[in-house]
């Protein structure tokens, strides 16, 4: 039996550790952390848990109208998991007291749309018509041929819609949109401006068919339930283990040293990590292709995160659970000013905080060149996440009155937390989905590097960011290796 060593048991590496078990080889994960799941997580602090992962844009594939549905079925996770499904993606409250409900179904977002803004009513009915044209590219058709045909005389339809809008950024898209508060819901509804305004399209068509949802429990509890599978097929992870390098002999790899210097050897090496130290670390920059070299120097990548999470003596059941709100005058967490406070909480799911109390957690974008000039063991450091810590309540006490007074954990994280514990280059789940980066990396995983034999990668730096594509990335460099290994792939 050929022996694959996969680096990352974030959820490409356990995806493709799955798959890779299916098709009969022997597989061991080595994670620097003590945990799965990678950026898929989630963290407790006294009886509350903290979603650290799926709380903005969920759970991909999350129902059978998707197609990328059968990849959860087929990894074991789902129909068994449970997916909690929101009516709302947000509420945005505007500092003259008007608010606005995003829906998840896209005919009843249309009709808030026209009542907030009469006069934008011409490009509200072109964003949903044109949200609803994209649904036939990601609707499953099952083996219904009339379906599929269907399908096929929508994607053709709709291509030349892509084409239009696929140099546009959701900016510059939102800018066409008159009212201020609807330009806000659509340059915050996916959190970066920079991405092109096509995945807004995208994103409303999957919310329509409840195609993403909040897996019950956190992304933790997912993570777990998909090591849980791998560990069920007998496969083998090594935590707190960490990779230093990959062992390359004669232009092929053949094994891996970790930090503790051992070394290991296996016939395959995948690494399901960090895509930027697995080039220019563990294989000395001697495998960069240009293009690739190209990429990691001048692509945008996803800002980061901090990310202030709060325990609550309060019930917030029966509340919008992802709020944002434009404060009347704006405030700085780490040096950045902030004139919106976006705060999301867990009440939808019982099962993350105490009974009668929430899990709350606050948000910021944040650039991550600024924390590069700071010591994380530094007292400014402390200083710094104790500052954002108090802003933060100062401003939701605004929001919510009397809620400084029910804090009953709290929690500060920063783009050193996930370098801390996933090792992601600048703290970052990959590279900003722009025209180049889907046409050029999302579209064409290069799962494999020339001149190096025996060596694969995926995850997020190779396939694009989210939860599923991570998952899809495990299925796929298992099909490159099964063909290499001229076997026929399986996935049962
Ligand atoms: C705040 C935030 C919110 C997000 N929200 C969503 C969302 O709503 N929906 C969604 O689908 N996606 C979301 N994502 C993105 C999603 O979490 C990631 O794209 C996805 O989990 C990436 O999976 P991966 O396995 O490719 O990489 P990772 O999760 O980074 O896994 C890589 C693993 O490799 C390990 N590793 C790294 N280096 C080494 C080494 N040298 N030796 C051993 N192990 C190593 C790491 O510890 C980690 O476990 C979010 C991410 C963040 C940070």
């Amino acid at each position: 039996m050929k022996k694959i060593i996969i680096i990352g048991a974030g959820i490409a590496g356990l995806s493709a550790g799955i798959y890779a078990r299916k098709n009969g080889y022997d597989v061991t994960i080595y994670e620097m952390h003590y945990l799965p799941g990678g950026m898929c997580t989630a963290w407790k602090r006294g009886g509350f848990t903290f979603e650290g992962c799926m709380h903005f844009l969920g759970f991909g594939g999350a129902s059978p109208a998707y197609f990328l549905y059968h990849i959860w079925q087929e990894l074991g996770v789902l129909p068994d998991k449970k997916i909690i499904h929101h009516e709302l993606a947000n509420i945005l409250k505007d500092t003259m007291g008007r608010t606005l409900h995003f829906y998840t179904d896209i005919n009843r977002l249309e009709k808030e749309l026209l009542r907030l803004s009469p006069s934008d009513a011409q490009e509200i009915k072109t964003l949903c018509k044109t949200a609803k044209r994209i649904i036939c590219f990601i609707r499953t058709t099952g083996k219904n041929p009339f379906r599929f045909i269907a399908k096929m005389a929508g994607i053709l339809r709709g291509i030349p819609l892509l084409k239009k809008y696929a140099d546009i950024n959701i900016g510059e898209y939102a800018a066409r949109f008159k009212d201020p508060l609807l330009r806000h819901a659509l340059t915050s509804f996916l959190i970066y401006p920079d991405i092109s305004c096509v995945q807004i399209f995208f994103f409303l068509a999957m919310q329509h068919i409840k195609g993403i949802g909040y897996p019950e429990g956190s992304s933790l509890l997912l993570a777990r339930t998909v090591e849980c599978i791998f560990l069920g097929l007998n496969g083998k992870i090594n935590y707190k283990k960490k990779v230093k390098r990959i062992i390359v002999n004669n232009g092929r790899a053949t094994g891996i040293e970790l930090e503790d210097g051992k070394v290991e050897s296996a016939d395959i090496i995948i690494s399901a990590a960090d895509g930027h130290s697995t080039l220019y670390n563990m294989l000395e920059d001697k495998f960069t292709t240009p293009t690739l070299h190209e990429r990691y120097a001048s692509q945008p990548l996803f800002n980061p995160f901090v990310q202030v999470s709060l325990g609550v003596n309060r019930d917030m059941t029966n509340t919008p659970h992802s709020v944002r709100v434009e404060m009347s005058s704006p405030f700085e967490i780490a040096g950045q000013t902030q004139r919106v406070l976006w705060y999301q909480h867990s009440a939808f799911d019982p099962t993350l905080a105490p009974r009668g109390k929430t899990s709350i957690t606050i948000l910021y974008l944040t650039d991550f060149a600024r924390w590069e000039k700071i010591d994380y063991r530094s007292e400014k450091y402390k200083a710094l996440k104790k500052d954002i810590l108090e802003t933060t309540i100062a401003q939701l006490e605004k929001t919510l009155p009397g809620i400084s007074s029910q804090i009953e954990v709290s929690d500060v994280a920063t783009p050193f937390t996930t370098i801390r514990y996933t090792n992601n280059w600048q703290a970052a789940f990959g590279f900003m989905l722009t025209k180049k980066i889907i046409e050029n990396m999302v579209m064409k995983p290069q799962y494999t590097l020339p001149g190096l034999e025996n060596f694969y990668m995926s995850g997020q730096w190779v396939r694009g960011p989210g939860v599923i594509m991570a998952a899809v990335s495990g299925k796929e460099v298992v099909q490159k290796i099964c063909e290499a290994d001229r076997r026929k792939f399986k996935v049962k």
